[in-house]
């Protein structure tokens, strides 16, 4: 037990939301993204921590955490629009996509978000006509092959090459405020983000050193892991080496964190029901009514192992194939667990299913994807029943 939350519903919850809203669900419980928060923030105390909206972009997530005095990291128009929506100050928020259109700028600057993320020249350039408004992250680069998403190759300028553009921009008269990075998503070690920020720390003093506008800003990106199905660090573990390479960063630099995964993948459990069933080559195949085009689209996309059990428990458990409700052969969720015997209408529960599930479903084949119930906010509503 590493003392990070882990989400249980009970039998009797399980079953009273299955007779009020069928299945498939995703049930959302904001009473964990408030315990996750807390923990993250326990972890980072002096860090501002920025939710990215991406892994679950669900309205209930930022009401709940704009209540626990987060602030908000955004990438598209869509995100713009929602936390404008739910009332989050601009102030508040940050719009951290490297690569934009001039059209999402301006829809950026038109709720008021003035904080954008650059990593080269020509997106630096976009910001000319802006220039008066705006301030600027540089994304810098550092490669991370040990995490399940090194977003490294995509996106970041490499440390060698901060200097040139933090004087461009200034040539050009565009504010550079700070520098960010994202060492990767579901990162193992925090010795990871603790070299990122020792080489950030000496990119900061050669732009004091060139006599240039002195950097007041460290965006230390998310990447913070959750425990799947196999251990990860406690988070206040995780969070000492980065605790410690802040440590020794002048005072007066800001420091702030984009966490996504990390507040709402526990926040989030998956209810199937069985739609039908056959013998092939020794094994049971349950037919759910969620699979890799829906809810576990995350098995796919983000290469993520969730929990995934029965409700009915048995001590007779046999070899099963767990498989979603399309017509196509990729459509497996698991080609061996362990399960009972089981009737068809049967539940099956998966556990973390929080972040980069529901945002990346399909309704392939028409399935139409999982509904998302809201508990722990201040009513538990149909969220597809309220209209955006
Ligand atoms: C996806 C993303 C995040 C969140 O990453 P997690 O690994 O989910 O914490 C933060 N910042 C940026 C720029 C991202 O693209």
């Amino acid at each position: 037990m590493n003392g990070d939350v882990a989400n249980s519903l009970d039998s009797n919850t399980i079953g009273s939301l299955v007779t009020q809203f069928g299945t498939p669900l995703m049930v959302l419980d904001c009473d964990v993204v408030r315990q996750q928060y807390r923990a993250l923030q326990d972890a980072l105390p002096n860090v501002e921590l920025h939710y990215a909206l991406k892994p679950l972009p669900h309205p209930a997530v930022v009401r709940t955490l704009l209540a626990e005095g987060a602030y908000f990291d955004l990438a598209t128009n869509g995100e713009v629009d929602l936390v404008q929506s739910v009332g989050v100050p601009s102030e508040r928020t940050i719009q951290t996509h490297p690569i934009k259109r001039d059209s999402d700028i301006q829809h950026a600057l038109r709720y008021g978000c003035t904080v954008f993320v650059v990593d080269n020249v020509n997106e630096l350039e976009k910001f000319i006509p802006y220039r008066d408004q705006v301030e600027l992250l540089l994304r810098v680069s550092f490669p991370n092959a040990d995490v399940l998403a090194d977003l490294s190759k995509k996106f970041g300028c490499k440390p060698e090459q901060a200097l040139e553009l933090i004087t461009h921009a200034f040539d050009l008269g565009i504010r550079i405020k700070g520098l960010s990075f994202h060492v990767g998503s579901q990162t193992r070690s925090g010795d990871k983000y603790a070299i990122a920020i020792s080489r950030c720390n000496e990119i900061m003093q050669q732009v004091t050193d060139a006599g240039l506008p002195v950097l007041s800003t460290l965006d230390i990106g998310g990447g913070f892991p959750v425990q799947y199905t196999a251990d990860v660090l406690p988070i206040s573990i995780f969070c000492e080496p980065i605790r410690q390479a802040l440590n020794v960063l002048p005072e007066t630099v800001r420091v702030i964190a984009e966490p996504g995964r990390y507040l709402v993948a526990p926040s989030v459990t998956n209810i199937a029901s069985v739609m039908g069933q056959a013998e092939r080559n020794g094994q049971t195949w349950y037919y759910l009514d969620d699979g890799i085009y829906g809810s576990f689209s995350g098995l796919m996309f983000d290469e993520a192992k969730y929990e995934t059990k029965s409700v009915k428990q048995s001590n007779e458990v046999y070899s099963s194939v767990l498989a979603g409700p399309t017509c196509d052969s990729i459509d497996v969720i698991s080609d061996n667990i362990m399960l009972p015997k089981l009737n068809n209408g049967d539940l099956i529960v998966s556990t973390m299913m929080g972040a980069y599930c529901s945002c990346t479903a399909t309704d392939f084949n028409f399935f139409k994807k999982a509904d998302v119930i809201v508990m722990g906010e201040e009513t538990v509503f149909d969220s597809n029943s309220i209209s955006a």
